[in-house]
């Protein structure tokens, strides 16, 4: 196996650009397993692990900013993020365990987009942005147009993801998350679900932002629930038209971890649960 070490950013992206078929390499918890099945066998390897500026979180007046190699475990313990993210805090501390949270990075999350992806849901509802770098210049993806489908992204040819940018939200009268597992350590999402919701003083909806994982080849956000609740108060009645919506906004399947119908049923429960708790 050949790895290629850049120690620069600019150099990072050089070796990409002449070397596109290289498979970047962050905490390798992902990789590792792909590598041990045989299937990364005689690849170039593009260890990012030596780009010091893309594992720091930085803040500005208005945002957060998460370089793609910081690691689930430095975001469980990073005060500005506790605070204005739990969600994604909440996220981390379920995926795999210690070990697992203190390699695997949230660039390789997003990278290698699993549907069962547990950051996926807390970074759709708080509308993140990936930024991308290649040897040609930045752009940016809103988060929820990164997946093209199972195991697929919208990154192009020599293209990295550099960091995740989070607005910092108003303060939301309701939040959520909630991981469905086999077992409540070191389980993959049978669905996850985060929440965000802001009312009025009168009690109606201002906004309600909520997506699953697991239930779709990609994160989905509910956008049908989320627009018919719109200015209306989440009565018993409401919630339950509300609930029955959820199927116009995903598509899970029948797998080893779990059914089709199991993954609707708790899912339905899930938005309930959600939409009811401060009632
Ligand atoms: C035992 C175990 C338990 C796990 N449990 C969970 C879980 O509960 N929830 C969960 O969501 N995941 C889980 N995972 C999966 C994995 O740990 C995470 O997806 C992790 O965030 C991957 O990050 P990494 O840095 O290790 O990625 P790597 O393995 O280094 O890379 C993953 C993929 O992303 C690409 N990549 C990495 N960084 C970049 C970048 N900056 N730009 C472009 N491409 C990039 C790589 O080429 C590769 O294709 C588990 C894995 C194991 C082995």
């Amino acid at each position: 196996m050949k790895v290629l070490r850049p120690h620069s950013v600019d150099d990072a992206l050089e070796l990409y650009e002449r070397h596109p078929d290289a498979v970047p390499l962050a905490g390798g918890t992902d990789f590792m397993v792909a590598w041990n099945g045989g299937s990364e066998n005689g690849r170039l390897i593009l260890d990012l692990s030596a780009l010091a500026s893309w594992r720091r979180i930085r803040d500005t007046p208005s945002m957060l900013r998460l370089g793609a190699l910081v690691t689930h475990w430095q975001l469980q313990q990073e005060t500005l993020v506790k605070k204005k993210f739990p969600l994604l805090v909440d996220a981390c501390a379920t995926i795999g365990g210690r070990q697992i949270q203190s390699r695997g990075t949230l660039g390789g999350n997003i990278a290698n987009a699993s549907p069962a992806g547990d950051t996926f849901a807390p970074l759709a509802v708080y509308d993140a942005r990936v930024r991308l770098r290649s040897a040609a210049g930045r752009r940016k993806l809103p988060f929820m147009d990164v997946f093209a489908g199972v195991k697929k992204t919208h990154l192009r040819p020599g293209e990295l993801i550099e960091l995740v940018e989070l607005d910092f939200p108003k303060k939301p009268a309701r939040q959520f998350f909630r991981k469905v597992g086999t077992r409540s350590a070191s389980a993959i999402s049978k669905t996850v679900a985060a929440g965000l919701l802001w009312l009025r003083r009168d009690g109606t909806v201002r906004e309600l932002r909520f997506a699953l994982g697991s239930m779709a080849p990609t994160v989905r956000r509910l956008y049908s629930v989320e627009s018919f609740l719109l200015g209306k108060k989440p009565t018993p009645r409401v919630v339950k038209e509300a609930v029955a919506l959820l199927e116009a906004d995903v598509d899970p399947i029948d797998d080893l971890r779990s059914t089709r119908f199991y993954r609707m049923e708790v899912s339905r429960n899930l938005l309930r649960a959600f939409l009811r708790s401060g009632s």
